[in-house]
Protein backbone atom coordinates (compact mmCIF):
# COMPACT_ATOMS: atom_id res chain seq x y z
CA UNK A 1 0.00 0.00 0.00
CA UNK A 2 2.79 2.76 1.07
CA UNK A 3 3.81 2.29 -3.14
CA UNK A 4 0.60 4.71 -3.48
CA UNK A 5 1.12 7.05 -0.80
CA UNK A 6 4.20 8.61 -2.80
CA UNK A 7 5.57 8.82 -6.29
CA UNK A 8 8.16 10.71 -8.22
CA UNK A 9 7.59 12.31 -11.28
CA UNK A 10 10.87 12.35 -13.53
CA UNK A 11 12.31 15.12 -13.87
CA UNK A 12 13.30 14.71 -17.77
CA UNK A 13 16.21 18.01 -18.33
CA UNK A 14 17.62 16.11 -15.18
CA UNK A 15 17.13 12.43 -16.69
CA UNK A 16 20.10 12.74 -19.32
CA UNK A 17 22.83 13.24 -16.99
CA UNK A 18 24.99 10.55 -16.12
CA UNK A 19 27.64 10.03 -13.96
CA UNK A 20 30.76 10.33 -15.66
CA UNK A 21 34.81 10.81 -14.17
CA UNK A 22 34.96 11.03 -10.10
CA UNK A 23 31.50 12.37 -9.68
CA UNK A 24 29.27 10.53 -7.07
CA UNK A 25 25.78 11.04 -6.01
CA UNK A 26 25.27 12.20 -2.44
CA UNK A 27 22.73 10.34 -0.06
CA UNK A 28 21.59 12.40 3.25
CA UNK A 29 20.00 10.57 5.71
CA UNK A 30 19.04 12.43 9.18
CA UNK A 31 17.82 11.51 12.20
CA UNK A 32 16.45 14.13 14.45
CA UNK A 33 17.92 14.18 18.01
CA UNK A 34 19.85 11.39 18.11
CA UNK A 35 23.59 11.18 19.71
CA UNK A 36 26.15 8.35 18.21
CA UNK A 37 25.44 6.34 21.74
CA UNK A 38 21.39 6.44 21.00
CA UNK A 39 22.48 5.31 17.06
CA UNK A 40 24.29 2.37 19.21
CA UNK A 41 21.89 1.02 21.87
CA UNK A 42 18.79 2.39 19.92
CA UNK A 43 19.73 1.24 16.20
CA UNK A 44 22.28 -1.46 17.11
CA UNK A 45 21.33 -4.01 13.95
CA UNK A 46 21.71 -0.48 11.35
CA UNK A 47 25.31 0.80 11.97
CA UNK A 48 27.06 -2.97 13.17
CA UNK A 49 25.10 -3.60 9.58
CA UNK A 50 26.58 -0.59 7.92
CA UNK A 51 30.06 -0.45 9.48
CA UNK A 52 31.11 -4.02 9.97
CA UNK A 53 29.55 -5.41 6.96
CA UNK A 54 29.11 -2.14 4.92
CA UNK A 55 32.77 -0.46 6.11
CA UNK A 56 30.69 2.84 7.18
CA UNK A 57 33.41 5.06 9.04
CA UNK A 58 31.95 6.34 12.35
CA UNK A 59 32.83 9.25 14.13
CA UNK A 60 33.23 9.03 17.60
CA UNK A 61 34.07 12.56 18.36
CA UNK A 62 31.73 14.45 15.62
CA UNK A 63 30.31 18.13 17.92
CA UNK A 64 27.23 19.34 17.33
CA UNK A 65 28.05 23.68 17.03
CA UNK A 66 24.39 24.73 17.24
CA UNK A 67 21.49 24.45 20.21
CA UNK A 68 18.80 22.87 18.02
CA UNK A 69 18.24 21.60 14.26
CA UNK A 70 18.34 24.99 12.52
CA UNK A 71 21.84 26.55 13.31
CA UNK A 72 23.19 22.59 13.03
CA UNK A 73 21.75 22.03 9.65
CA UNK A 74 22.56 25.61 8.60
CA UNK A 75 25.99 24.73 9.37
CA UNK A 76 26.27 21.85 7.30
CA UNK A 77 23.96 23.04 4.57
CA UNK A 78 25.59 26.54 3.92
CA UNK A 79 29.13 26.29 6.33
CA UNK A 80 27.94 29.73 8.03
CA UNK A 81 26.72 30.02 11.87
CA UNK A 82 23.01 30.98 11.81
CA UNK A 83 22.55 33.43 13.95
CA UNK A 84 25.73 35.33 13.09
CA UNK A 85 24.56 38.73 11.60
CA UNK A 86 28.26 38.96 10.02
CA UNK A 87 27.60 35.84 8.27
CA UNK A 88 23.99 35.05 7.48
CA UNK A 89 21.43 38.40 8.56
CA UNK A 90 18.99 37.12 10.79
CA UNK A 91 15.96 38.43 8.39
CA UNK A 92 16.68 35.59 6.24
CA UNK A 93 13.96 33.15 6.62
CA UNK A 94 12.93 34.86 9.53
CA UNK A 95 11.62 38.04 7.53
CA UNK A 96 12.06 37.17 4.17
CA UNK A 97 11.86 33.48 2.42
CA UNK A 98 14.16 31.19 3.44
CA UNK A 99 14.66 31.04 -0.47
CA UNK A 100 17.46 33.16 -0.09
CA UNK A 101 19.22 30.79 1.95
CA UNK A 102 22.63 29.86 0.03
CA UNK A 103 21.79 26.05 0.83
CA UNK A 104 24.27 23.74 -0.26
CA UNK A 105 21.96 21.35 -2.91
CA UNK A 106 21.81 25.11 -4.90
CA UNK A 107 25.13 24.30 -5.65
CA UNK A 108 24.57 20.24 -6.22
CA UNK A 109 21.62 21.58 -8.61
CA UNK A 110 23.89 24.01 -10.59
CA UNK A 111 26.03 21.10 -11.30
CA UNK A 112 23.34 19.14 -13.43
CA UNK A 113 22.85 17.07 -9.93
CA UNK A 114 18.82 16.16 -9.85
CA UNK A 115 18.06 17.30 -5.89
CA UNK A 116 15.54 16.37 -3.33
CA UNK A 117 14.66 17.37 0.39
CA UNK A 118 12.37 15.45 2.58
CA UNK A 119 11.38 16.08 6.13
CA UNK A 120 8.72 14.62 7.94
CA UNK A 121 6.12 16.80 10.47
CA UNK A 122 5.49 19.87 8.62
CA UNK A 123 4.51 21.86 11.32
CA UNK A 124 8.35 21.59 12.82
CA UNK A 125 10.36 21.68 9.62
CA UNK A 126 13.76 23.32 9.80
CA UNK A 127 12.59 26.00 7.61
CA UNK A 128 9.22 26.42 8.98
CA UNK A 129 9.14 26.09 12.77
CA UNK A 130 9.28 29.69 13.23
CA UNK A 131 11.01 30.66 10.30
CA UNK A 132 9.21 31.77 6.72
CA UNK A 133 9.54 28.62 4.61
CA UNK A 134 10.01 28.71 0.74
CA UNK A 135 7.87 30.65 -1.50
CA UNK A 136 9.47 28.50 -4.12
CA UNK A 137 10.33 24.58 -4.37
CA UNK A 138 13.69 24.33 -2.61
CA UNK A 139 14.84 21.16 -4.86
CA UNK A 140 13.65 19.09 -7.83
CA UNK A 141 11.56 17.16 -5.58
CA UNK A 142 9.78 17.78 -2.20
CA UNK A 143 7.89 16.13 0.08
CA UNK A 144 6.32 19.02 2.11
CA UNK A 145 2.91 19.17 -0.28
CA UNK A 146 2.70 15.22 0.85
CA UNK A 147 3.03 15.43 4.32
CA UNK A 148 0.78 18.71 4.39
CA UNK A 149 -2.23 16.92 2.54
CA UNK A 150 -1.37 14.07 5.15
CA UNK A 151 -1.69 16.52 8.39
CA UNK A 152 -5.51 16.48 9.04
CA UNK A 153 -5.30 12.95 8.95
CA UNK A 154 -2.58 13.16 11.46
CA UNK A 155 -4.96 15.57 13.96
CA UNK A 156 -7.40 13.10 13.76
CA UNK A 157 -4.61 10.24 14.82
CA UNK A 158 -3.61 12.56 17.53
CA UNK A 159 -6.96 13.22 19.08
CA UNK A 160 -7.60 9.81 18.99
CA UNK A 161 -4.08 9.02 20.72
CA UNK A 162 -5.44 11.41 23.01
CA UNK A 163 -8.43 10.07 24.26
CA UNK A 164 -6.90 6.91 24.76
CA UNK A 165 -4.08 8.89 26.86
CA UNK A 166 -7.08 9.80 28.97
CA UNK A 167 -7.48 6.84 30.79
CA UNK A 168 -3.58 6.63 31.60
CA UNK A 169 -1.21 8.07 34.67
CA UNK A 170 -1.36 11.91 34.79
CA UNK A 171 2.46 11.81 34.69
CA UNK A 172 2.08 11.10 30.96
CA UNK A 173 1.94 14.05 29.01
CA UNK A 174 -0.56 14.23 26.15
CA UNK A 175 0.90 16.76 24.19
CA UNK A 176 4.20 15.15 23.56
CA UNK A 177 2.63 12.16 21.90
CA UNK A 178 3.49 12.20 18.34
CA UNK A 179 1.93 9.59 16.08
CA UNK A 180 5.05 7.88 14.42
CA UNK A 181 2.50 6.25 11.58
CA UNK A 182 0.45 7.19 8.75
CA UNK A 183 -2.41 5.00 8.70
CA UNK A 184 -0.75 2.05 9.52
CA UNK A 185 2.46 3.05 8.06
CA UNK A 186 5.72 3.77 9.73
CA UNK A 187 6.43 7.59 8.59
CA UNK A 188 10.21 6.14 8.50
CA UNK A 189 8.87 3.71 5.86
CA UNK A 190 7.12 6.15 3.93
CA UNK A 191 9.91 8.91 3.36
CA UNK A 192 12.07 5.69 2.74
CA UNK A 193 10.24 4.41 0.17
CA UNK A 194 10.06 8.04 -1.04
CA UNK A 195 13.81 8.28 -1.08
CA UNK A 196 14.08 4.74 -2.68
CA UNK A 197 11.75 5.66 -5.70
CA UNK A 198 14.00 8.68 -6.06
CA UNK A 199 16.86 6.42 -6.16
CA UNK A 200 15.42 4.11 -8.76
CA UNK A 201 14.26 6.77 -10.80
CA UNK A 202 17.96 8.46 -11.21
CA UNK A 203 19.87 5.49 -10.95
CA UNK A 204 23.69 6.12 -12.32
CA UNK A 205 22.67 10.07 -12.50
CA UNK A 206 24.16 12.38 -10.46
CA UNK A 207 21.54 12.83 -7.46
CA UNK A 208 21.84 14.65 -4.16
CA UNK A 209 19.02 13.92 -1.66
CA UNK A 210 18.54 15.20 1.91
CA UNK A 211 15.87 12.52 3.73
CA UNK A 212 15.33 14.18 6.96
CA UNK A 213 12.89 12.12 10.08
CA UNK A 214 12.18 14.32 13.19
CA UNK A 215 9.48 12.36 14.84
CA UNK A 216 10.55 9.50 15.35
CA UNK A 217 13.42 10.27 18.53
CA UNK A 218 12.54 14.22 18.61
CA UNK A 219 10.18 13.88 21.46
CA UNK A 220 10.98 10.53 22.97
CA UNK A 221 14.23 8.68 22.81
CA UNK A 222 12.52 5.33 23.57
CA UNK A 223 11.01 4.49 19.76
CA UNK A 224 13.73 4.59 17.95
CA UNK A 225 14.11 0.91 17.83
CA UNK A 226 10.85 0.65 16.26
CA UNK A 227 12.54 1.56 12.58
CA UNK A 228 16.26 -0.84 13.08
CA UNK A 229 15.05 -3.35 10.94
CA UNK A 230 13.04 -0.86 8.19
CA UNK A 231 16.71 1.10 7.86
CA UNK A 232 19.02 -2.07 7.46
CA UNK A 233 16.52 -3.63 5.09
CA UNK A 234 16.94 0.17 3.24
CA UNK A 235 20.89 -0.29 3.21
CA UNK A 236 20.51 -3.49 2.41
CA UNK A 237 18.66 -2.57 -0.77
CA UNK A 238 20.80 0.00 -1.45
CA UNK A 239 23.63 -2.41 -1.78
CA UNK A 240 21.76 -4.75 -3.46
CA UNK A 241 20.70 -2.69 -6.14
CA UNK A 242 23.87 -1.88 -6.68
CA UNK A 243 23.45 2.39 -5.91
CA UNK A 244 26.64 1.80 -3.03
CA UNK A 245 28.66 1.81 -6.14
CA UNK A 246 28.43 5.28 -6.95
CA UNK A 247 26.79 7.12 -3.98
CA UNK A 248 28.34 8.56 -0.85
CA UNK A 249 26.40 7.80 1.98
CA UNK A 250 25.79 10.56 5.02
CA UNK A 251 23.90 9.06 8.07
CA UNK A 252 23.66 11.89 10.48
CA UNK A 253 21.99 13.69 13.53
CA UNK A 254 21.87 17.29 13.95
CA UNK A 255 22.46 16.89 17.82
CA UNK A 256 21.54 14.20 20.42
CA UNK A 257 18.21 14.06 22.79
CA UNK A 258 17.94 17.71 24.39
CA UNK A 259 15.83 16.81 27.03
CA UNK A 260 16.29 14.19 30.26
CA UNK A 261 17.26 13.99 33.69
CA UNK A 262 20.48 13.39 34.01
CA UNK A 263 22.16 16.75 32.82
CA UNK A 264 25.88 15.64 32.39
CA UNK A 265 25.52 12.58 30.55
CA UNK A 266 22.47 14.41 28.75
CA UNK A 267 25.28 17.36 27.95
CA UNK A 268 27.82 14.80 26.45
CA UNK A 269 24.71 13.00 24.47
CA UNK A 270 23.47 16.27 22.73
CA UNK A 271 26.36 17.63 21.69
CA UNK A 272 28.04 14.02 20.09
CA UNK A 273 25.59 13.96 16.95
CA UNK A 274 25.68 10.22 14.88
CA UNK A 275 27.74 10.46 12.47
CA UNK A 276 28.39 7.50 9.59
CA UNK A 277 29.68 7.41 6.24
CA UNK A 278 29.62 5.08 3.48
CA UNK A 279 32.18 5.65 0.34
CA UNK A 280 31.91 4.14 -2.70
CA UNK A 281 34.58 1.23 -3.63
CA UNK A 282 35.63 2.77 -6.85
CA UNK A 283 36.48 6.14 -4.81
CA UNK A 284 38.38 4.51 -1.80
CA UNK A 285 40.44 2.80 -4.70
CA UNK A 286 41.40 5.57 -6.58
CA UNK A 287 41.99 7.76 -3.87
CA UNK A 288 43.19 5.72 -0.93
CA UNK A 289 44.17 9.05 0.78
CA UNK A 290 40.48 9.45 1.38
CA UNK A 291 39.82 6.43 3.20
CA UNK A 292 43.35 6.55 4.89
CA UNK A 293 42.55 10.10 6.00
CA UNK A 294 38.47 9.25 7.23
CA UNK A 295 40.52 6.12 9.22
CA UNK A 296 42.38 8.77 10.93
CA UNK A 297 39.47 10.86 11.21
CA UNK A 298 37.12 8.63 12.76
CA UNK A 299 38.91 9.24 16.32
CA UNK A 300 39.79 13.47 15.85
CA UNK A 301 37.52 15.78 17.27
CA UNK A 302 35.48 16.51 14.10
CA UNK A 303 32.44 19.45 13.59
CA UNK A 304 29.26 20.11 11.49
CA UNK A 305 31.66 22.74 9.39
CA UNK A 306 33.96 19.56 8.89
CA UNK A 307 30.82 17.66 7.24
CA UNK A 308 30.04 20.89 4.97
CA UNK A 309 33.60 21.37 3.83
CA UNK A 310 33.30 17.45 2.48
CA UNK A 311 30.10 18.29 0.58
CA UNK A 312 32.13 20.77 -1.06
CA UNK A 313 35.22 18.48 -1.84
CA UNK A 314 31.93 16.18 -3.34
CA UNK A 315 30.49 18.63 -5.31
CA UNK A 316 33.89 19.77 -6.69
CA UNK A 317 35.10 15.99 -7.15
CA UNK A 318 38.06 17.15 -4.94
CA UNK A 319 39.51 14.05 -3.71
CA UNK A 320 43.62 14.09 -4.73
CA UNK A 321 44.04 17.32 -2.02
CA UNK A 322 40.98 18.04 -0.40
CA UNK A 323 40.35 21.54 0.87
CA UNK A 324 39.14 23.03 3.88
CA UNK A 325 36.28 25.62 3.40
CA UNK A 326 37.04 29.75 4.36
CA UNK A 327 34.38 32.05 5.68
CA UNK A 328 36.67 35.40 4.99
CA UNK A 329 39.78 34.70 5.56
CA UNK A 330 39.37 32.41 8.42
CA UNK A 331 39.43 28.58 8.20
CA UNK A 332 36.12 27.24 9.03
CA UNK A 333 35.58 23.39 7.76
CA UNK A 334 38.36 21.15 7.07
CA UNK A 335 36.85 18.52 4.55
CA UNK A 336 36.96 14.85 6.20
CA UNK A 337 38.51 13.42 3.35
CA UNK A 338 41.81 15.96 4.26
CA UNK A 339 44.19 15.40 6.96
CA UNK A 340 42.23 16.58 10.38
CA UNK A 341 44.51 17.82 13.09
CA UNK A 342 45.60 15.38 15.69
CA UNK A 343 45.50 18.04 18.29
CA UNK A 344 42.74 20.07 17.81
CA UNK A 345 40.77 22.12 20.04
CA UNK A 346 37.22 23.01 19.81
CA UNK A 347 37.90 26.45 18.94
CA UNK A 348 40.10 26.14 16.14
CA UNK A 349 37.26 22.95 15.14
CA UNK A 350 34.68 26.47 15.50
CA UNK A 351 32.65 24.47 18.41
CA UNK A 352 31.48 27.05 20.20
CA UNK A 353 32.70 26.75 23.67
CA UNK A 354 29.25 25.74 25.69
CA UNK A 355 28.72 23.01 22.83
CA UNK A 356 32.68 21.84 23.97
CA UNK A 357 32.46 18.61 25.91
CA UNK A 358 36.42 18.21 25.65
CA UNK A 359 36.61 20.77 29.44
CA UNK A 360 37.44 18.52 32.53
CA UNK A 361 34.64 19.79 34.58
CA UNK A 362 35.42 19.92 38.76
CA UNK A 363 32.56 19.97 41.13
CA UNK A 364 32.24 22.91 43.31
CA UNK A 365 30.91 22.99 46.39
CA UNK A 366 27.44 24.83 46.00
CA UNK A 367 26.96 25.69 50.31
CA UNK A 368 30.65 27.06 50.78
CA UNK A 369 31.96 28.06 47.49
CA UNK A 370 30.90 32.05 47.19
CA UNK A 371 30.49 32.34 43.52
CA UNK A 372 27.69 29.74 43.18
CA UNK A 373 25.46 32.59 44.56
CA UNK A 374 26.14 35.08 41.82
CA UNK A 375 25.89 32.29 39.57
CA UNK A 376 22.41 31.39 40.67
CA UNK A 377 21.43 35.00 40.55
CA UNK A 378 22.56 35.76 37.24
CA UNK A 379 20.77 32.91 35.27
CA UNK A 380 17.52 33.48 37.21
CA UNK A 381 17.95 37.15 35.66
CA UNK A 382 18.55 35.54 32.19
CA UNK A 383 15.48 33.83 31.80
CA UNK A 384 13.27 36.51 33.76
CA UNK A 385 14.53 38.79 30.98
CA UNK A 386 13.11 36.61 28.61
CA UNK A 387 9.68 36.08 30.53
CA UNK A 388 9.29 39.94 31.05
CA UNK A 389 8.38 40.22 27.13
CA UNK A 390 5.35 38.00 28.37
CA UNK A 391 2.99 39.75 30.50
CA UNK A 392 1.14 36.04 31.24
CA UNK A 393 4.60 34.42 32.54
CA UNK A 394 4.92 34.59 36.06
CA UNK A 395 8.74 35.90 37.17
CA UNK A 396 11.05 33.19 38.48
CA UNK A 397 13.14 33.11 41.78
CA UNK A 398 15.74 30.47 43.23
CA UNK A 399 13.56 26.91 44.19
CA UNK A 400 17.59 25.15 44.59
CA UNK A 401 20.93 25.01 43.24
CA UNK A 402 21.62 21.49 42.13
CA UNK A 403 24.44 20.85 40.42
CA UNK A 404 27.92 23.70 39.59
CA UNK A 405 30.67 22.64 38.20
CA UNK A 406 34.64 24.64 37.23
CA UNK A 407 35.60 23.77 33.93
CA UNK A 408 39.43 24.08 33.19
CA UNK A 409 40.75 27.18 31.75
CA UNK A 410 44.77 25.86 30.98
CA UNK A 411 45.66 23.80 28.32
CA UNK A 412 45.36 20.36 29.16
CA UNK A 413 44.89 16.83 27.80
CA UNK A 414 41.93 15.26 29.12
CA UNK A 415 42.21 11.48 29.45
CA UNK A 416 38.83 11.06 30.72
CA UNK A 417 37.22 11.94 27.24
CA UNK A 418 40.26 10.61 25.28
CA UNK A 419 39.45 7.33 26.66
CA UNK A 420 35.58 7.45 25.86
CA UNK A 421 35.62 9.53 23.40
CA UNK A 422 38.72 8.97 21.23
CA UNK A 423 38.96 12.53 20.68
CA UNK A 424 41.66 14.55 21.66
CA UNK A 425 40.49 16.54 24.81
CA UNK A 426 42.41 19.55 24.46
CA UNK A 427 41.26 23.13 26.01
CA UNK A 428 43.28 26.30 24.61
CA UNK A 429 42.29 29.30 25.91
CA UNK A 430 42.39 32.83 23.62
CA UNK A 431 44.81 35.00 24.42
CA UNK A 432 42.74 37.55 26.07
CA UNK A 433 40.60 34.79 27.65
CA UNK A 434 41.23 35.98 31.66
CA UNK A 435 37.64 33.57 32.16
CA UNK A 436 36.56 31.03 34.95
CA UNK A 437 33.86 28.95 33.53
CA UNK A 438 30.99 27.37 34.97
CA UNK A 439 28.58 25.27 34.24
CA UNK A 440 25.45 24.73 36.51
CA UNK A 441 22.12 23.37 36.78
CA UNK A 442 19.58 25.15 39.15
CA UNK A 443 16.07 24.72 39.93
CA UNK A 444 13.37 28.00 39.82
CA UNK A 445 9.64 27.92 41.01
CA UNK A 446 6.83 28.23 40.32
CA UNK A 447 7.02 25.27 38.00
CA UNK A 448 10.14 23.73 39.34
CA UNK A 449 11.62 23.32 35.83
CA UNK A 450 15.53 22.85 35.82
CA UNK A 451 17.63 24.90 33.78
CA UNK A 452 21.47 24.20 32.57
CA UNK A 453 23.34 27.22 32.09
CA UNK A 454 27.35 28.51 31.38
CA UNK A 455 28.70 31.04 32.65
CA UNK A 456 31.77 32.85 32.61
CA UNK A 457 33.34 34.91 35.14
CA UNK A 458 36.24 38.01 34.79
CA UNK A 459 38.87 38.26 37.09
CA UNK A 460 37.05 40.67 39.20
CA UNK A 461 34.43 38.06 40.03
CA UNK A 462 31.83 39.60 37.39
CA UNK A 463 29.10 37.78 34.99
CA UNK A 464 30.82 37.88 31.87
CA UNK A 465 28.27 36.22 29.55
CA UNK A 466 25.57 33.75 31.12
CA UNK A 467 23.97 31.12 28.18
CA UNK A 468 20.77 29.22 29.34
CA UNK A 469 21.49 25.89 27.50
CA UNK A 470 18.78 23.56 26.26
ZN1 LIG B 1 16.96 18.83 16.03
Amino acid sequence: MDEFLTRVEVNKRKHENYLNGDKYSVLMLGLDSVSRSMSKRSLSKTVKYIIEDLGAFDFKAYMKVGDNTYPNLIALLTGKFAYDESELPWSVCTQIPCDHLPLIWKNFSQKGYVTMYAEDRPSLNTFVHFKNGFVNQPTDHYLRPFWLAAEPEQKLEKQILHNVMEHMPAAVNVNKLVSKCLGNISKVVIQLNYLQQFIRSYKRMPSFSFTYFTDIAHENINDLNAVDDDLVSFFKWLKDDGHLDDTIVIFFADHGPRAGQNVHSLRMENSLPLLNILLPKTLKEKFPNVAINMEENQRRLTSTFDLHATLRNILDADYEHPSSFKVGNKERGTSLFGDIPRKRSCSDANIPDHYCVCYRVTPVNSTSDTMVPKISEAIVEKINSYLKSSPDCALLSLSKIIDVRKMSEALTLDHVVRKYFWSIGYVIPQDSDTFSRYTAVIETKPGLAQFYASINIDSKENIVTSILLL
